[in-house]
Formats: structure tokens, sequence, C-alpha cells
């Protein structure tokens, strides 16, 4: 079976209720390539928002979840609320979470398993930070993220893998399509010989850094990217540009 496109929007801590809704109609009215599994994910205080404007189709994630169903844990989401709310993905293991709020493998390995357990999706993301791939552990550093996520779960079927170069984030530094192909190609290796064969040939492993109208669509043809995690383009028209990268 063909491995459906996916693109995510990720808004991080972007956007009003105005700018939001724009956003949501442009997408709305947009021709959109119908083979293209579309998530956005806006800052949580418009996720509802979100659900209720969008058309059908096109599917609402968190940026975030917590590990634990309810209970004193001030400030946080659980993937029971979100589910109650009509959110059906959420994001983890972003660089953002990792690097500023100092959120590690282990963690990120329980939000992910909780999300999963909870019915969500998850777009899981890793990705090395410039030091590390100039010391050529780029490889080390991404098997090792999810690893940790394997150790809680071997049911991968609603896990995207999101791989963003720390280095190319927000930057402008998109990675070439040859070290994107490269580390996909080494995560669906990593996939069939830690989770499965079928894991392997049936998750969806997205490109995320700096992607655009311009560069999406020489990424897209590269056998080992389903798809795209974007940041500061997702709040662009040119967005649909690049969720019809295949079309
Ligand atoms: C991201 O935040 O996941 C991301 C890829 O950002 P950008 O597209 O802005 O580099």
């Amino acid at each position: 079976m063909a491995r459906q496109f996916f693109v995510g929007g990720n808004f991080k801590m972007n956007g009003t209720i105005k700018s939001i809704q724009d956003i949501i109609r442009n997408l709305n009215d947009a021709k959109l390539d119908p083979k293209t599994e579309v998530v956005i994910a806006p800052p949580a205080l418009y996720l509802l928002t979100a659900r209720e404007a969008l058309r059908q189709g096109i599917e609402v994630a968190a940026q975030n979840v917590f590990d634990k169903p309810n209970g004193a844990f001030t400030g946080e989401i659980s993937a029971e609320q979100l589910k109650d709310s009509g959110v059906t993905w959420t994001l983890t293991g972003h660089s953002e979470r990792r690097v500023i709020l100092a959120e590690g493998d282990e963690f990120i390995a329980r939000k992910t398993k909780a999300a999963l357990d909870g019915g969500l999706g998850v777009i899981l993301c890793v990705g090395e930070t410039l030091e590390q791939r100039e010391d050529n552990k780029t490889i080390e550093v991404v098997t090792r993220q999810l690893k940790a996520v394997a150790e809680q779960t071997k049911d991968w079927s609603k896990v995207v893998v999101a791989y963003e170069p720390v280095w190319a984030i927000g930057t402008g530094k998109v990675a070439s399509t040859e070290q994107a192909q490269e580390v996909h190609a080494e995560i669906r290796k990593w996939l069939s010989s830690t989770i499965s064969k079928e894991a392997s040939e049936n998750t969806r492993v997205i490109y995320g850094g700096s992607v655009s109208e311009k560069n999406c669509r020489d990424l897209a043809q590269q056998a080992d990217i389903d798809g795209f995690l974007v940041g500061g383009a997702s709040l662009k028209p040119a967005f649909v540009d690049i969720i019809n990268a295949k079309a």
C-alpha cells in the first residue's frame, strides 16, 4: 500500500483569532490535492475554534500533550481532553520543546505513548543540531530519539515521524534533497530492524525545516520523503502550494 502524502502546519506560538480564521478560510477555499492528508497545529487556545471552522478532511493537531489522563497538572492538556475536543493528532518531541523546555527522550516517549493510547495520531519530531551533524552523529542522535519511543510502544501505525534537523528549523537553511533523503532512508531502515518490516513500509517519514513553496517539489520527489512538517510557511497562503507539492 502506498504511503499517503502528509503535510502538517505547525503554527507554534503565532496567530490571533482573526489571523487563524483567515488561514483557515484560505485552506477551506483552496483546491487541495485530495491525495494529501492535511493537519494543522494552532496554539492550544485556538484548537476548538480551528476545529469548528475547518472543513471536513483537514484535521487538527495539538502542539503538545501531557503523559497523564487527568489530575493536578496545572497548565497541561491530556490526550483524552484533546480527543474530546475533536483534536485527532498531536506533535511530540519538537526541538523547541526539547531545547527550550528541556524535554528529554524518555518524557517525550511517555507523552507519545499516552497520546497513542488515548487514540491520537502522533507527529513525532526527531533531528540533530548543527554540532551533532558536524560530528557525524546525525543517525546516532535520531535513532536514540526513536529508540526511546520504541521502548514504550511497538505499535507505530498511528505515528508519523518528522525528521527536522534543528539547524534547518526557522533558519531558511533547508536540508538538501540528498541530506534529507539519506536520513529518511536510515529512519526507514531503523524501523525495519527495530519495529517491523510492515512499520518500515507503512510509516510516513516527513521532512521539516524551512520548507517553502520553492523547495517543496524537489523534496517531495525523494523516495523516502512522505510529506512535510511546515512552520513559518504554514502561516502564509503558500502553505497551499506545499500541500499540493505532489499534485
Ligand atoms: C517546525 O517548526 O516544525 C518547522 C519546520 O519550522 P520552519 O518550517 O519554520 O523551519
